[in-house]
């Protein structure tokens, strides 16, 4: 008798970052919608301002240790903005010229902020915006590790955050990303002895490196890849409505999802 070995779905994702992950966790519907049907996800106002602020940091940092002052920040921020109009997802954001005005004072408010967290001028740098693509808990990994620095005691990984810091009940689950970019920085032999998350509105949430949280993160991380193949392969995925159907790009793709926010938020206009 022949056996049948069954052939992996050629859906299945060359490999799976915390933030693709999280899309399915959060509704395997949605991420169907995003990364299968490859419906458009347009940024919102907060995600292109993240987007803004990460570029002046990583340029800003990028320059000589002596040179990044908070003038030098600026004159990054001028350029950066001279360019904008040409950015797709600013584009789509239609702002108007008061608007647009808003939305570059929120983001020098927070390089403000980062000036008052840190001093750029004592950062170590080791690597900034580093892709990393490695095999992790044998899921194939990638992610992008804002920062590496050289401290005291060894390479401290660090995600810079725009957004609100999370309610202390998310803290763990939120530290889930750097636990895995320590992970796949292991594979390339970088030891790292120390994880940051850097909200610039509020302060920095800091932990040495403690493997068990790695394992965790490592093993959450696999479970997921397993039901994402899974649903790739039988073509299944459920909706998982919740508040954030609201917020949904999808919406009118999905009645269950438009039924919800309705439930919650009342009928939309
Ligand atoms: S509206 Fe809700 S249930 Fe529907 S795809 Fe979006 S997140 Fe999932």
């Amino acid at each position: 008798m022949t056996s049948v070995v069954s052939e992996p779905s050629p859906f299945r994702p060359r490999h799976l970052s915390p933030s693709s992950a999280s899309t399915f966790r959060q509704c395997p519907r949605r991420w169907k919608l995003k990364y299968i049907e490859k419906l458009p996800d347009p940024k919102g106002e907060a995600a292109v301002l993240g987007t803004f602020v990460h570029q002046i940091l990583e340029d800003l940092l990028s320059l000589e240790s002596d040179k990044r002052s908070i003038d030098a920040a600026k004159n990054i921020a001028r350029e950066l903005w001279d360019q904008i109009p040409d950015d797709e997802d600013f584009r789509v954001l239609s702002l108007s010229d008061t608007d647009a005005k808003g939305f570059m004072w929120k983001a020098w408010r927070l390089i403000e902020q980062y000036f008052a967290i840190e001093d750029p001028t004592q950062v170590d740098v080791v690597r900034a915006e580093q892709r990393l693509a490695a095999e992790i808990g044998g899921v194939p990994f990638f992610g992008i590790v804002d920062l590496t620095e050289q401290v005291s005691d060894g390479v401290r990984v660090v995600d810079y955050k725009t957004g609100k810091a999370p309610n202390s009940r998310f803290v763990e689950d939120k530290l889930s990303q750097v636990w895995l970019y320590a992970a796949a920085l292991a594979e390339e032999d970088v030891e790292v002895s120390e994880v940051r998350l850097m909200y610039l509105t509020s302060g920095t949430i800091d932990r040495p490196i403690d493997s068990k949280a790695v394992n965790q993160a490592v093993n959450s991380h696999r479970q997921t890849w397993d039901h994402l193949c899974e649903a790739i392969d039988t073509q299944k995925f459920p909706h998982k409505t919740g508040p954030l159907c609201n917020w949904c790009p999808y919406l009118e793709h999905c009645p269950e999802g438009a039924l919800e926010a309705e439930r919650r938020y009342g009928p939309r206009n």
